[in-house]
């Protein structure tokens, strides 16, 4: 069996949901299809979220109305028959809407998975019932029931033996030839949604790929492959055909937005190939993923981490202990989930760069009970593999670097916006 995930952006329209009919139909394996919310979805149930939180009712439930609207528009697009929009939406909505009425705004992470996580029950509601009536029989799975994971909300960890009992019951093949479940979402061992971490479905696709031992995971993406550059922002980008794992990882965490970081793992454990493959021209190869490849990568590649903060800490005895230091900044980095992206000390500092992110304010505070904090925000990381004078020159040129870290091959920048 193979495993397909397809992002937001490939079912942002009811064009989109038909181009998946499209691919699915060519696969002649048995699947289990990944599917995320629909385009911005995820952001717009955030500003539902925000509005419940605030105790402001009505504005969430307005908020919920436009959410409801958008996907009702698809839907009418992609059936003749406007029986489809209540059966498939009504229930869902009305489960929000009591959600919304009834509850109350305590815990954020907590009701952020609990009502985001509707954007992947409402997508794959409608992507299912449409492959269905369209002849590609399959099966919708409620994945808050299946991938099993910690109580870390919106940013859980998959539990994958508890998991890989219930997937490999639920997806029984030899009954249906198809599947399809949400990427993003899972639940606890108690039943309480939780989410993976923004852009989370592909790692989704991964562990799917891992638990039910899939021959292929492949992500339909709206780019040609993996390019050594992103092409929104910078020139003459060029496609990778083939790459390790190893630099997969790099990349992505470089800050790479192809793939999320986590998903490499659960597929490298099985030797599973990742396919990445252009969504709107199927037939093309893209790239792939994998264990090892004879075509090393030989062109230099750029990736640029936005929304960077350089955080510097020195102890307040101006004391020299750098070990001390280290673990008692990382335990507070870890525990507001802070990302690090890079690090460097000196003899009584140690500074790094992290995302900004809604916990950093909190971080700060706390390390500035042993530490003196200075900070810079609005920055970017620009990471260079396989660097020339050249294509450094042209890509730091007139900026102001904060600070750079080079090795041979790599270089790394950390710039002004
Ligand atoms: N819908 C989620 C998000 O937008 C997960 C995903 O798209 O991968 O972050
Ligand atoms: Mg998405």
């Amino acid at each position: 069996m193979k495993v397909y995930k397809f992002g937001g952006a490939s079912v942002r329209s009811a064009e989109g949901i038909k181009n998946i009919l499209n691919i699915v139909s060519k696969e002649t394996d048995t699947l289990f299809i990944v599917v995320s919310a629909m385009g911005k979805t995820t952001n717009a149930m955030e500003v539902v979220l925000d509005n419940f939180m605030k105790a402001d009712r009505s504005s969430a439930l307005m908020k919920l109305a436009e959410v409801e609207a958008y996907h009702r528009q698809i839907i009418d697009e992609l059936f003749q028959n406007a029986v489809n929009t209540d059966r498939i939406l009504q229930p869902i909505f009305d489960e929000l809407k009591y959600l919304i009425n009834t509850g109350i705004g305590d815990e954020y992470d907590r009701w952020y998975d609990r009502l985001v996580s509707y954007g992947e029950i409402i997508s794959t509601k409608i992507v299912s019932v449409f492959l269905n009536e369209s002849g590609a029989r399959n099966c919708w799975l409620d994945m808050r029931g299946l991938l099993v994971t910690d109580s870390n909300f919106r940013e859980a960890n998959v539990r994958m033996d508890d998991s890989r009992m219930r997937l490999n019951a639920a997806a029984d093949f030899s009954i249906n030839q198809i599947y399809v479940g949400q990427g993003f979402i899972g639940a606890n061992l108690k039943g309480d949604p939780t989410t993976l971490g923004r852009e989370g479905s592909d790692y989704t696709a991964a562990v799917v790929g891992n638990l039910l031992d899939a021959e292929s995971v492949t992500i339909w993406k709206d780019v040609p492959g993996i390019l050594n550059a992103d092409p929104r922002i910078f020139k003459n980008t060029v496609l990778i055909p083939e790459l390790t794992y190893f630099d997969a990882v790099e990349l992505a965490y470089s800050g790479a937005q192809i793939i999320h970081p986590k998903t490499i793992k659960p597929l490298e454990n099985k030797q599973i190939p990742l396919f990445v493959r252009p969504f709107s021209n199927p037939n093309d190869a893209g790239s792939v993923i994998k264990g090892t490849t004879e075509n090393p990568i030989g062109i230099p590649v750029l990736i640029l981490r936005k929304n960077q903060v350089l955080v510097t800490v020195r102890p307040r005895d101006f004391s020299f202990v750098l070990e001390e230091s280290l673990s008692k900044t990382f335990v507070v980095i870890h525990k507001h989930r802070l990302k690090v992206s890079l690090i460097q000390s000196s003899a009584v500092s140690i500074s790094m760069c992290v995302d900004h992110s809604r916990y950093l304010a909190g971080a700060l505070d706390e390390l500035s009970n042993d530490f003196k904090v200075t900070y810079n925000e609005n920055l970017e990381l620009l990471t260079i593999r396989g660097i020339n004078n050249e294509i450094v020159e042209e890509n730091t040129k007139g900026r102001e670097i904060l600070l750079s870290q080079k090795t041979r091959r790599n270089a790394r920048f950390l710039m002004k916006v």
